[in-house]
């Protein structure tokens, strides 16, 4: 019996390993006002213009969202693209991507896009004919390799650590 490959189950994590697994659980700033934004009202400065609706998100000022003519003003920032799916917003694969890590998260391909969902999307009753269920909110996801349905849904995950303040 080969005893080299013993590991001590008692063993302690090491700082240096804890340190790197409290990183992977903390989302980015942006997220949560990302999540909690309201998208695709008329643009403030721009509401007289044709096609002037907020639908744009900047990811180094997390502020409102706003239009795209007021994209000049968030020249060389992280900005992304929201667009709308049945009454939801969705936001392309490839844009956020780059910023955040979405694997395991349900996409969708439309018109000819690969996007996600920002947001559990509320529904009456569970979904019927599926084989693999978001586990956040249980929406019947449509492929079996993913386990949420949304951004918000792999951001509310158990495992993630708010911030507690202390006393
Ligand atoms: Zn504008
Ligand atoms: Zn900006
Ligand atoms: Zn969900």
């Amino acid at each position: 019996m080969a005893i080299e490959d013993y590991e001590n189950p008692n063993r302690e994590i090491k700082p240096k390993n804890r340190r790197f697994m409290e990183g992977e659980n903390q989302w980015p700033i942006w997220l949560k006002p990302l999540l909690n934004q309201h998208f695709f009202a008329q643009c403030k400065f721009h509401g007289h213009l044709p096609r002037t609706e907020c639908k744009m998100y900047c990811l180094d000022c997390t502020n409102d969202s706003f239009c795209s003519l007021c994209l000049s003003e968030h020249e060389n920032h992280r900005t992304i693209q929201i667009r709308i799916s049945s009454y939801h917003n969705v936001t392309k694969v490839d844009e956020i991507q780059k910023y955040l890590d979405i694997s395991s998260i349900q996409t969708y391909v439309i018109n000819s896009s690969k996007v996600l969902f920002l947001n559990e999307r509320p529904q009456s009753k569970p979904g019927k004919g599926f084989t693999n269920a978001c586990m956040v909110c249980y929406r019947g996801l449509a492929e079996n390799c993913f386990r949420f349905c949304s951004i918000g849904c792999k951001v509310h995950l158990p495992t993630y650590t708010p911030i507690i303040f202390t006393r």
